[in-house]
């Protein structure tokens, strides 16, 4: 394997964020190597059971100078972004770009984002972003069950939250981005001029509102003739130093869905493992629902965890970071348009089969700024509802609605499937052409795509998956349609 990965300990003193070392891959062979670790014996009763440990770092804020708003500046701004998630943050950057006057408003606007991301390193690099991952594995590896294991020549990277948050922040710094410490209570709407009230009494004014304050938005309306079915993705991870692990360093697990250390637990609202492995004793475990309805309760997701690290030999000593998910998927889309625009894990770009955004996002936001450009730019007089129109469908034109549905319709027939075909499915998707397989977990697809991959999907499953999805699917099929249809005639 010619791989040259900078293997490190975890420091004893307590980072700001804990840091890793920027490693570099060459290209690899596809893998061989089971190790030694399976045959081991583990006969200590809290051998596994690391939930008494609590996570050892709480990482520090940027110290960074920020221009703030001062509330008798009296501006009227040309947008206000409501969040400095990840979201918020790369459109304030995006739309500042165009020399637009831009205020971001979130209680700690230098804050590390809570979450650990992970990404396609392509899609990083399509953005010129691959400086902000600290760690990326050139395989990703698939353990559909004991016997079988897939290997994706796709390489993964985990987003260093910190270097890409203060790159974003700069980019607003330098652009002119104003901020403002405080969390925004309401939006009161005029004809050409929004009114954001905040919880310390000051208004901000502007053009244009920007709601991209994560999943749980109080300023969106939904599409009000579908029922909010979310499935809800749960996870449970840990950064965590451990005595050894089982996993190949140059490989991240995308999905463990090995289950042999569950007597009878898993068959119904499985789980599988997502393993991002630093070095010998460092790794990031996480224990995850794919998708359920109503959501897993995380009691269970961290049982199973104890269960799966005492079956695979992994004694945790220290917790360093961890993280509890939930992330609600597939769903309806927001009203289009309303006079607020949502940005992020609020406006229905959550992957619905996956969960992912991070990257989307990123792409998204230079698309939402050129369109908010074109409409507030200086030489543009176009302003309250065609903006809102406007905006709305840079985001969502007809195109990726309906993508949309057919993502979706993909959720909802994983939240039925059983663990058995959930494994003949994901057999038969990761022999996809790369094209296809990567298109659909990148949100990429064109609709023909995406039409020819179901039909693929289809051809490459076994009988009985084929038998599976044709006995449960019509219903969700029928209902795929009808929304369709609802979006052509609204
Ligand atoms: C545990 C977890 C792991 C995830 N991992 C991945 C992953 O690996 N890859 C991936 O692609 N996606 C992942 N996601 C999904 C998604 O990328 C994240 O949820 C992402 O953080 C969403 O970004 P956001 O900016 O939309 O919202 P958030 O990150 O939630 O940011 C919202 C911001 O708005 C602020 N805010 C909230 N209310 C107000 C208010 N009223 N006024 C002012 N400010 C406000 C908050 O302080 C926060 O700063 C994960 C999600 C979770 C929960």
């Amino acid at each position: 394997m010619n791989t040259s990965v900078m293997l490190f300990s975890p420091p004893i003193t307590t980072p700001s964020i804990f840091p890793l070392p920027k490693t570099h891959h060459n290209r690899t062979s596809l893998p061989s190597s089971r190790k030694q670790h399976q045959g081991r014996i583990h006969n200590t009763r809290k051998f596994g059971n690391f939930l008494d440990l609590k996570s050892e770092y709480q990482p520090e804020a940027l110290d960074f100078d920020l221009p703030l708003f001062h509330p008798s500046d009296h501006t009227c701004f040309n947008v206000i972004i409501i969040g400095a998630g990840p979201a918020g943050i790369r459109l304030a950057e995006q739309v500042s770009l165009y020399g637009m006057k831009v205020c971001c408003v979130d209680p700690n606007p230098l804050s590390i984002w809570p979450n650990n991301y992970g990404v396609w390193f392509d899609e990083f690099e399509g953005l010129g972003l691959e400086d902000c991952l600290d760690k990326t594995w050139p395989i990703t590896s698939i353990y559909i069950d004991d016997r079988t294991t897939k290997y994706l020549d796709r390489c993964y990277g985990r987003v260093n939250k910190r270097k890409l948050k203060e790159n974003l922040v700069k980019g607003c710094v330098f652009n002119g981005v104003r901020f403002y410490k405080a969390k925004a209570m309401q939006i009161e709407h005029h004809e050409f001029e929004s009114i954001v009230v905040c919880d310390d009494g000051v208004d901000l004014k502007g053009s244009l509102v920007v709601d991209a304050s994560g999943f749980g938005s109080k300023f969106i309306e939904y599409d009000d003739h579908k029922v909010k079915n979310y499935g809800f993705q749960i996870a449970y991870g840990v950064l965590a130093e451990v005595d050894a692990h089982p996993f190949d360093l140059d490989k991240v697990v995308l999905m463990d869905w090995r289950d042999s250390h569950c007597r009878d637990g898993n068959a119904k609202s499985s789980t599988f493992m997502y393993a991002m492995p630093f070095s010998s004793n460092l790794i990031f475990l996480e224990e995850t629902s794919l998708v359920s309805r109503p959501a897993l309760s995380h009691t269970e997701v961290k049982t199973r965890m104890v269960a799966r690290l005492k079956h695979l030999g992994i004694n945790v000593k220290r917790v360093l970071e961890d993280e509890k998910g939930l992330i609600p998927m597939g769903g309806p889309l927001p009203r289009i348009p309303q006079n607020v625009i949502a940005f992020g894990a609020n406006s229905g770009v959550v992957h619905p089969s996956t969960g992912y955004m991070m990257a989307r996002t990123m792409t998204l936001a230079p698309i939402v700024a050129a369109s908010i450009n074109q409409c507030l730019g200086s030489t543009r007089m176009i302003r309250g509802k065609q903006v809102y129109a406007n905006v709305w469908n840079s985001m969502w034109p007809i195109e990726s609605r309906i993508s949309r549905e057919f993502y979706t319709f993909g959720m909802e027939t994983l939240l039925k499937l059983d663990l058995n075909e959930t494994r003949q499915f994901f057999d038969a998707f990761f022999e996809l052409k790369p094209y296809y397989m990567q298109g659909f977990l990148s949100s990429s697809l064109t609709l023909n795509d995406i039409v020819w991959l179901s039909m693929s999907l289809f051809a490459h499953a076994s009988n009985p998956s084929r038998f599976a999805i044709a006995r449960k699917c019509p219903e969700l099929l029928a209902k795929m349609m009808g929304n369709i249809c609802l979006e052509f005639i609204k």
